[in-house]
């Protein structure tokens, strides 16, 4: 009965990518009336999701349920924003998906609204199936920004009686079953200093310098992690890494600078790297920076506050939610992935195991002319499929069985 035709699926998914991507949800608006849109679409279906809106009432988060609620399932989990289209060479307007050569051209195509559509255009199929295990969709926010609008969903689902299973992130990795991808920890360092004439450089303290030390630390420390840091393999950068990125200071050409702001950021591996390697970096500026610039002025120094922290995603390749990604991807191998993801949130919140598997590649992302191909949609698409068969008859799929321990 009402089957839908595969060009139909195709027709359907390619309406709802065009309707995601219209909304301009850059990260800094409001993503609301994106809501507002899915809410009517699942409403349709007889359907309504929990919102989680935030403090400011611009942005919320979306949970909603497909079969029993009262069992443990499986997530589909992906983020509603965008990063800015403003300043890049794009062909096209990026809210307006264009579509060429089998591949759908917009802003957060593959990252993620791709993902997000082909879970949504498969919401009557999981209908249709009478699922025994739930399917979940978390569709949330601000994602662009440190993973920031999926935690306060995840605090919610830590206090549900019925946790999920398990969870796939639909983070671009062409439909690999990605296991891991690196911690992220971001700091602002701002120095303190003492302004002075420049003719009387000497009497003063020279925010700008100490913080070119602290970069050049931050250099040197980036070095040793790649000659004689942990190494994993499975990464393009096996090792940690070490970013200075933004530099803020100095007003005018004839007075010493009595403020500078540095941003920094550690990428590590596994789920502590990325702290302990800025912990010691701010463990060596506290002893060696900061009394030689309080042996001038006492109120000179610098202070550290963080701007970006979520943990890294490390899942055993042996673990049954990996297993059971593989047999549902048709896949054989694990990859791992550089970029960072709610993934780690959700083990680390929530403690649901959890992967990243999802449609379009990394490489398109955050670029002007992003694109996913209709290829890539149509393979998540018989992923879900696949998800669906499985939670319809409690495991048609193999023996499999993903189980809390
Ligand atoms: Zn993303």
């Amino acid at each position: 009965m009402n089957e839908p035709m595969p060009g139909q699926r195709t027709d359907h998914i390619r309406k709802l990518v065009t309707d995601l991507v219209a909304f301009d949800t850059v990260s800094d608006r409001t993503n609301l009336p994106l809501i507002d849109y899915i809410e009517r679409y699942l409403a349709s279906l007889g359907i309504a999701g929990h919102r989680i809106t935030d403090d400011t009432g611009r942005k919320a988060s979306l949970w909603v349920t497909i079969g029993p609620e009262d069992k443990r399932g499986f997530v589909l989990s992906g983020h509603t924003d965008v990063v800015p289209a403003a300043g890049q060479n794009w062909s096209n307007d990026p809210f307006s998906v264009v579509e060429r050569d089998g591949r759908l051209f917009g802003r957060g195509t593959a990252d993620m609204k791709g993902f997000v559509a082909v879970c949504l255009a498969m919401v009557p199929d999981m209908q249709r199936a009478k699922l025994a295990t739930p399917i979940h969709l978390a569709i949330s926010y601000d994602e662009e920004i440190g993973c920031v609008g999926v935690r306060p969903m995840l605090r919610e689902i830590n206090c549900v009686p019925v946790k999920p299973l398990g969870c796939f992130v639909g983070e671009p990795t062409q439909m690999q079953v990605a296991i891991g991808h690196k911690g992220k920890h971001a700091l602002r360092a701002t120095f303190r200093g003492l302004a002075a004439h420049s003719s009387l450089a000497p009497t003063g303290v020279n925010a700008v310098e100490y913080a070119a030390e602290l970069i050049c630390e931050i250099r040197r420390r980036a070095e040793r992690l790649a000659t004689d840091g942990q190494r994993d393999a499975l990464y393009d950068v096996p090792y940690a890494t070490l970013l200075s990125s933004i530099v803020q200071g100095g007003t005018a050409l004839n007075i010493v600078p009595d403020r500078c702001a540095l941003e920094f950021e550690a990428r590590g591996l596994g789920i502590s790297e990325s702290r302990e390697v800025t912990d010691a970096i701010i463990g060596w500026a506290k002893a060696e920076l900061e009394p030689r610039m309080q042996a001038s002025h006492p109120d000179c120094g610098v202070d550290f506050e963080e701007t970006v922290d979520y943990p890294a995603l490390d899942m055993r390749p042996d673990h049954a939610l990996v297993t059971l990604a593989k047999q549902i991807a048709g896949r054989n191998s694990h990859i791992k992935v550089a970029y960072g993801t709610e993934a780690g949130l959700f083990v680390g919140m929530a403690d649901i195991p959890t992967v990243v598997v999802g449609p379009g590649a990394i490489a398109q992302a955050h670029k002007p002319d992003e694109f996913v191909a209709l290829s890539e949609l149509e393979s998540c698409a018989g992923f879900i499929d696949r998800l669906i068969a499985h939670c319809a008859d409690g495991g048609r799929l193999g023996e499999i069985r993903v189980t809390q321990d």
